[in-house]
C-alpha cells in the first residue's frame, strides 16, 4: 500500500520527485499519454513565467533558474562556458555571495558584465518563487491563459452577447446570432432542407427575415419592442445589431431588460424553428412569447438588476419604478 492519502495533499511529493531542471529538461518519452505530452510541450512558456527572487540564493539555480531579467542562463549561453569558467552546473546563487554581497569570478564577469548591475541578494530571506503572469505571484489559471491567448480588439457587440447578466443556455444561440452564423435555410450548408422559411411558409429563410420580417416573428418583434421601448430603423439583420451595440452598452436597468429580452425572443424563434423542421412539432405565437418572458427570464432581468447594482432601499424604489414606467413588471405580469 501507498502512503496514505491526505485531504491537503496527493500520494506524490511532486517538489521531491520533479525538481525544477528534471522537469523543465526532461525528453519527451514516446510512450506517454496526449495529456503528459500536451503539458511537457507547454513548458518553454512555464520556464520564463517562473520567476526566482533572489534571497539567500541556497533554492536558485545559477545557470537553469530564471533569476535574471533576460531568462535563464542556460538559454542564453552555450554550457562551454561552465567548463571554460570551471563552474558545476548544479551552482546555486548561494555560491556566488560573500559577506552578503555578489561576488563573481571575474572571469565569469567579463563574459556576463551584466551581473555587475543585478539586485543584490538578501541574505536573511530564503528565495522566493513567482508565477509572474499573476497578480498575486502564485499560480492562477484563468490569468495564465488570459496572458497566452491572443486578444483582438473588443467586437462591438461584445456587451450584447456577454454581459454578466445573460442566460447561459441563450448566450451561445446570441454569439452566433449576432454573427449571422445561425445555419439559416439560406445558406449553402442548409440547401438540402429548402430554402422556404418554415414558420410562415412564405419567403426565404435568412436572419433578418427569420427575427423580425417573418409574418410569425413579427408580432412578437414589435411587442418586445414596444416593453423595452425601443423601435428598430432597419430591415437588414446585420445593420441593427450594429446598431443597438452602440446603444445598449450600459448595464442600466432598461438595457438588461432589453438585452435579455432580445436574447430569449431569439433562442426561442430558433428553437421553434428547429422544432417544426427536425421535430416536426409546432407551436403557436403566443406560446413562443410566453416562453420568450418565461419565469426564468423574469427572475433574471429581476435578479441581475438587484445583484449587479448592489441596491440600497431609496435605489431599490427607483429601479421598480424604472421597472413600472418602462414596462417590465407589465411584461412580467402580462403572462403570470
Ligand atoms: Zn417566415
Amino acid at each position: 500500500m501507498g502512503p496514505k492519502m491526505k485531504s491537503n495533499g496527493g500520494k506524490i511529493a511532486w517538489g521531491a520527485v520533479c525538481k525544477p531542471k528534471e522537469l523543465l529538461d526532461l525528453k519527451i518519452p514516446h510512450s506517454c499519454s496526449w495529456s503528459w505530452r500536451k503539458i511537457l510541450q507547454l513548458r518553454h512558456h512555464a520556464r520564463h513565467f517562473i520567476k526566482h527572487l533572489i534571497g539567500n540564493g541556497i533554492d536558485t539555480s545559477f545557470w537553469f533558474d530564471n533569476w535574471s531579467a533576460r531568462g535563464p542562463l542556460c538559454l542564453r549561453f552555450s554550457s562551454t562556458i561552465l567548463s571554460l569558467l570551471g563552474i558545476d552546473e548544479n551552482t546555486s546563487m548561494a555560491n556566488f555571495i560573500v559577506n552578503n554581497g555578489w561576488n563573481f569570478p571575474p572571469a565569469l564577469l567579463s563574459v556576463i558584465p551584466k551581473l555587475n548591475s543585478i539586485q543584490q541578494p538578501v541574505p536573511h530571506r530564503k528565495d522566493k518563487l513567482i508565477w509572474t503572469v499573476s497578480p498575486f505571484d502564485s499560480f492562477s489559471l484563468k490569468h495564465t491563459i488570459s496572458h497566452l491567448m491572443d486578444h483582438g480588439p473588443l467586437v462591438p457587440w461584445y456587451n450584447l452577447v456577454w454581459h454578466t447578466a445573460s442566460i447561459p443556455r441563450m448566450k451561445f444561440n446570441m454569439w452566433l446570432a449576432v454573427q449571422s452564423r445561425l445555419p439559416t435555410l439560406d445558406s449553402q450548408a442548409m440547401v438540402h432542407h429548402g430554402n422556404t422559411c418554415v414558420l410562415c411558409g412564405i419567403e426565404i429563410e435568412s436572419h433578418s427575415h427569420l427575427f423580425f420580417r417573418c409574418d410569425f416573428s413579427a408580432p412578437l418583434w414589435e411587442f418586445i419592442q414596444a416593453r423595452c421601448r425601443f423601435y428598430n430603423y432597419f430591415l437588414i439583420w446585420e445593420d441593427m445589431i450594429l446598431w443597438i451595440s452602440s446603444r445598449w452598452k450600459s448595464n442600466s436597468p432598461m438595457n438588461i431588460l432589453r438585452k435579455i429580452s432580445l436574447s430569449a425572443l431569439v433562442y426561442h424563434t430558433w428553437e421553434e424553428r428547429n422544432n417544426r423542421i427536425f421535430r416536426g412539432n409546432p407551436s403557436t405565437q403566443n406560446r413562443v412569447l410566453t416562453k420568450t418572458s418565461s419565469p426564468s427570464t423574469r427572475l433574471r432581468c429581476g435578479g441581475s438588476l438587484l445583484h449587479h447594482r448592489k441596491l440600497r432601499l431609496p435605489e431599490l424604489v427607483s429601479v421598480l419604478q424604472v421597472a413600472l414606467v418602462e414596462g417590465w413588471v407589465a411584461l412580467g405580469l402580462y403572462f403570470l
